[in-house]
C-alpha cells in the first residue's frame, strides 16, 4: 500500500465522504446494499492489472493460470447456488447481461413481451430510450389494476395475440412473488424462450426465500450487487447446452474484450458467502424487515402498492399525502435517507416525477436492522416527508449499527 500521503487525495478524500455518508445515513434503496469487507479486498486486488480475454483453460493471454482459478470458483459456486448446469460470470453489469441474452437468442425488429417500465419493469425490458427498445418490437405487460400484482392470463392475452420470440419475467419495483412457472406455461403456449431477470431478488432465490427461475426459465440474467450483495456486475445462467454456448459466444468475442477478474474475484466471495446458512437468516430478515415497515407506514395511513410485500421492498404511493416521487426524495435526501422515486401502477403522475417511493430494507438488514427497528425508520421517515427536520436522529439511529 503506498503510504496516505502519496495518495491522491483529491479522490481519496471523496471516498472518505463517501464512507461517512453510508455510515450515517439510512439506506433504503431497494436495489444497494454494503458488500463485506472480503468482497471489496478481493474487488480492490492486483487482480484488476490482469488480462484474460476468453474462458478458463482457453485463454488468448499468458499467465492465466491463477486466474483461471478464481473465474471456475465463480462459476462453480454460482451454479450450486442457484441449481444450473451453465453459469457465465462475466457479464460487467446487470444491463450487459441482458444485451449478451437478447443478442445471443433473438433478432432485431422481433416482438419481445415484458413487464412495463412504469409498472416496475426495467429500461432493458423494453424502454423507448434504450437498445431493448429501439431494437426490438416490444409489448408490455401491466399489472392488474385492482389488485396492482402480475395478471397471468393478460401476460397470455398478450402471448397469443403479439406471439412474441421472447418473454421477460423480472422487475426492478415489483413486491410480490413471481411464478415463473406460469410464465414458461404461457411461454411453451406461443413458442417463446422465457428470460428471467432475478436481478432485484437474486439473493432471496439463492437463499431459497423466493421460488427459483431455473428450471423454469430458458435462461436467467441477474445482477450480482444487489440482495445477493456482491460487487457490481452480473451473471447469466442457463439449464440449455446450445443456450449456454450461444450465449458465450456473446458474451466473449461478441461484445465484450477483458473479463474484470478483480470483479469476478468479488462475485466468487459473495457466492461463497451467499452457500453459508447465515445468508439464509438475512434473506430471510430481509423480508421480515420489508413487510413489517410497509405494516408501519400502514398504520400511519399511507397506502402500500397491493396492499403490502412478499419481498425485499415495496411502493409507497404518495399521492394522497399531497407529494410525488420528486419532492419527497429531496425531503429525505436532506435528512440523509435514501430511498428512489418510482412511478406506480397506473399513475397520474408525470413519469419524471413517479407518484411514490420504492423502499428496499437488503441494505439497514445487512446492518443488522431488524422488526423492532422499523418502527422507528417508519417514524423517521413520516416525520421527515412532512417537513421536520430529523437529520441529527438519523445519523444517531444508524450510527448505531455498523457496516461491515
Ligand atoms: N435488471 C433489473 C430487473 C434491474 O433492476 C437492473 C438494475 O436496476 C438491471 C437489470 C440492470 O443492472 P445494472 O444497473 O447493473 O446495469
Amino acid at each position: 500500500d503506498q503510504p496516505r500521503t502519496a495518495r491522491d487525495t483529491a479522490v481519496f478524500d471523496l471516498i472518505a465522504q463517501e464512507a461517512e455518508r453510508q455510515k450515517h445515513g439510512l439506506e433504503l434503496i431497494a436495489s444497494e446494499n454494503f458488500t463485506s469487507a472480503a468482497v471489496r479486498e478481493a474487488q480492490g486486488s492486483v487482480l484488476t492489472n490482469k488480462y484474460a480475454e476468453g474462458y478458463p483453460g482457453k485463454r488468448w493471454y499468458g499467465g492465466c493460470e491463477v486466474v483461471d482459478q478464481i473465474e471456475q470458483l465463480a462459476i462453480d459456486r454460482v451454479k450450486q447456488l442457484f441449481g444450473a448446469e451453465w453459469a457465465n460470470v462475466q457479464p460487467h453489469s446487470g444491463s450487459s447481461a441482458n444485451l449478451a441474452v437478447y443478442n445471443a437468442l433473438i433478432e432485431p425488429g422481433d416482438t419481445v413481451l415484458g413487464m412495463d417500465l412504469s409498472h416496475g419493469g426495467h429500461l432493458t425490458h423494453g424502454n423507448k430510450a434504450n437498445f431493448s427498445g429501439m431494437r426490438y418490437q416490444m409489448v408490455a405487460y401491466q399489472l392488474n389494476q385492482e389488485t396492482e400484482r402480475i395478471d397471468m392470463e393478460e401476460v397470455r392475452r398478450l402471448a397469443h395475440e403479439h406471439k412474441p420470440k421472447m418473454i421477460i419475467a423480472g422487475a426492478s419495483a415489483y413486491s410480490r412473488v413471481i411464478d415463473f412457472a406460469a410464465f414458461r406455461e404461457v411461454a411453451d403456449e406461443v413458442g417463446a424462450i422465457l428470460f428471467a431477470d432475478i436481478a432485484h431478488i437474486a439473493g432471496l432465490i439463492a437463499a431459497g426465500e423466493h421460488p427459483n427461475a431455473l428450471p423454469h426459465a430458458h435462461v436467467v440474467a441477474s445482477t450480482t450487487h444487489k440482495t445477493l450483495r456482491g460487487p457490481r456486475g452480473g451473471i447469466i445462467l442457463s439449464n440449455d447446452e446450445e443456450i449456454a454456448k450461444q450465449l458465450d459466444r456473446t458474451v466473449f468475442p461478441g461484445y465484450q474484450g477483458g473479463p474484470l477478474e478483480h470483479v469476478i474475484a468479488g462475485k466468487a466471495v459473495a457466492f461463497g458467502e451467499a452457500l453459508q446458512p447465515e445468508f439464509k437468516q438475512y434473506a430471510r430478515q430481509i423480508i421480515r424487515n420489508a413487510q413489517a415497515l410497509a405494516g408501519e407506514f400502514q398504520g400511519k395511513g399511507y397506502r402500500i402498492v397491493s396492499g403490502g410485500t412478499d419481498n425485499h421492498l415495496f411502493l409507497l404511493d404518495l399521492r394522497p399525502q399531497g407529494l410525488n416521487g420528486t419532492k419527497a426524495t429531496k425531503l429525505l435526501d436532506a435528512n440523509h435517507i435514501t430511498i428512489s422515486k418510482s412511478t406506480l401502477p397506473y399513475d397520474t403522475e408525470r413519469i419524471m416525477h413517479g407518484g411514490g417511493i420504492r423502499i428496499g430494507t437488503p441494505a439497514v438488514t445487512t446492518r443488522g436492522m431488524t422488526e423492532q427497528h422499523m418502527p422507528r425508520i417508519a417514524d423517521l421517515i413520516d416525520r421527515a416527508l412532512k417537513g421536520e427536520d430529523v437529520k441529527a436522529e438519523v445519523h444517531e439511529f444508524a450510527g448505531g449499527f455498523p457496516l461491515p
